[in-house]
């Protein structure tokens, strides 16, 4: 479509999973237009996308205690679990749809079916735990999860977890078969690769240092060439910042009225990762605990098992720390530097109210192993230090702005598309729930971008995601024949021939 040099439809900031989840939907549904992907390290997927930057949990609300409130009546508010795993389904169908189509293979390379687990101690967070059971089983999504307070039980499906266990206070579980365990890093990687085939231009080693619209409309960004040490410019009718925890000091960049008054809170965190195959071995599921009193939602300790490069691993945490870098690969003078006159009294004010969280996250950073070891004993009481490495997790860049509920410089946990009032420029803030409602949020930037374009991508969209624009909880049977399909076409449940009496094919399932 374009003609001029260095001039192209759309260009994508950052090789991470949201960036490689918009360029294919984009080539998917407009394959005329070029795209140019500009990343400033070596290759896909290295900094929070990586699989050994996050936790890998695709993230339905199976297990995660936080996305279920205690309401003050008592009853447990579920509306955000329903829409998280809601969120959750748009992803599943559209790597399915890339699968069918085979412009993705392997998908045992990206995702495995794992159990999702949530585990309480204390009589209090027992209550609360069954409540919420009660409460998910009358949605359609959260069919087929179990609950346990029988030791026994729990040994069955926690034996690492249970062993030695000498503590008398009451403890509970759910467990649900449907999880999963999701490698970003692989799928971004392999996103990028189909990409490549469609001719878009991937440009590693290219840092971007600047934004500028230009006097006809379009946005001219200026990058680093750190191969040959030029600076080029690139112009576009279309931009997406997708560059983590660096969108932010990008967006700024712009100029744009939507960039003023946000700031960033940088918050680091690090995994313990098992060593000890016969420890790993004995743990198959992901276990999610309940958050510290003043701890943030993010560090919510959890045992996962994860399947990284064919190989099962184990790993626990996240425990949260602070650094002022808003990329694992970024400076010390993040923080300082995306402080603005327009959000300079955002930042005081929030500095003000998160003194505790602040400290919490100092607080943190100090722990020594010996202390980390603590906490890693509540799941598992047997563990050994020498069993167990640090491995330093990715940065999230959490967005503060001023709210009406919250006032000035309130802490978002959540994830933020900001987009120019024209739609020719957008970036995506925060790093909740994350990768795992990648589709769910790159479909909300073309929504944001390009309204009219997608009322004619409807269609499409639709043979894609079928449950686009739906809502599932609301629809048992298509939820139901959709988790299947996808479920099938991803390799989370095995696909089996048998015949009854009456010579009826069935479906049996294992995870
Ligand atoms: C500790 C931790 C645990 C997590 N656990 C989960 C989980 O269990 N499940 C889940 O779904 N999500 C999880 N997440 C969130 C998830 O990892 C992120 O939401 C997701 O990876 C963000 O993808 P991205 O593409 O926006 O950013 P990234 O993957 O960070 O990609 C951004 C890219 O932009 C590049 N870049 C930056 N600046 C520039 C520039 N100026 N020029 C060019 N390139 C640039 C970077 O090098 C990077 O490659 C977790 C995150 C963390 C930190």
């Amino acid at each position: 479509m374009s003609k001029l040099p260095n001039k192209t439809d759309v260009i994508l900031i950052g090789a991470g999973v949201m960036s490689a989840t918009l360029g294919a939907l984009l080539k998917e549904l407009a394959p005329e237009w070029e795209i140019k992907v500009f990343e400033k390290l070596t290759s896909a997927g290295e900094e929070s996308s990586n699989e050994w930057n996050n936790a890998g949990t695709g993230h339905s609300a199976l297990c995660e205690l936080n996305y279920t409130t205690e309401k003050s009546d008592g009853s447990i508010d579920i509306s955000k679990a329903v829409k998280i795993n809601e969120q959750f389904q748009l992803s599943r169908q559209f790597w399915s749809y890339l699968v069918k189509s085979n412009l993705i293979r392997n998908p045992e390379d990206f995702i495995m079916p794992i159990p999702h687990m949530s585990l309480v101690q204390g009589e209090k967070d027992v209550t609360f735990l069954k409540k919420r059971l009660e409460a998910l089983s009358k949605s359609p999504l959260f069919q087929g999860m179990e609950y346990s307070e029988n030791p026994e039980k729990l040994k069955e499906w926690m034996p690492l977890i249970m062993e030695e266990r000498t503590s008398t206070e009451p403890m509970a579980a759910t467990k649900i078969d449907s999880g999963t365990d999701v490698n970003f890093g692989a799928l971004t990687r392999m996103l990028f690769d189909y990409l490549k085939t469609k001719n878009v231009e991937m440009n590693y080693n290219h840092g971007v240092k600047d934004i500028k619209r230009t006097s006809n409309g379009l946005w001219e960004v200026k990058v680093h060439d750190m191969n040959s040490g030029k600076i080029e410019n690139h112009t576009a009718k279309f931009v997406f910042i997708g560059a983590g925890g660096a969108s932010l000091p990008l967006l700024q960049k712009t100029g744009i009225p939507e960039s003023k008054q946000i700031g960033g809170f940088p918050v680091s965190g690090l995994f313990m990762v098992c060593n000890n195959p016969e420890v790993i071995e004995r743990h198959h599921a992901k276990v999610y605990g309940k958050a510290k009193v003043g701890a943030p939602p993010m560090s919510v300790p959890h045992l996962d098992t994860r399947f990284i490069d064919n190989k099962k691993s184990l790993l626990f945490g996240p425990f949260a720390g602070f650094s002022p870098k808003f990329l694992k690969t970024g400076s010390n003078l993040d923080l300082i530097g995306s402080v603005k006159p327009n959000n300079l009294f955002t930042m005081l004010a929030a500095g003000m109210k998160e003194m505790s969280l602040t400290k919490y996250l100092i607080q943190q950073v100090l722990l020594s192993n010996e202390k980390r070891l603590e906490e890693l004993r509540e799941f598992i009481p047997t563990a050994k230090l020498e069993d167990w490495d640090v491995v330093i997790a990715g940065q999230r860049v959490q967005v503060i702005k001023d709210t009406e509920a919250g006032g000035k410089g309130t802490l978002q946990f959540g994830t933020e598309v900001v987009t120019a009032s024209d739609g020719t420029i957008a970036a995506l803030l925060g790093a909740s729930p994350g990768a795992s409602t990648a589709v769910h949020v790159m479909l909300e930037v073309l929504e944001k971008c390009f309204p009219k374009n997608m009322k004619n991508w409807q269609g499409k969209v639709k043979e894609m995601i079928p449950s686009y624009g739906l809502s599932l909880s609301d629809q048992p049977e298509l939820f139901r024949e959709l988790h299947q399909s996808t479920a099938e076409t991803l390799g989370l449940v095995k696909k089996k021939e048998t015949s009854d009496h009456s010579n009826k094919v069935g479906t049996e399932v294992y995870s």
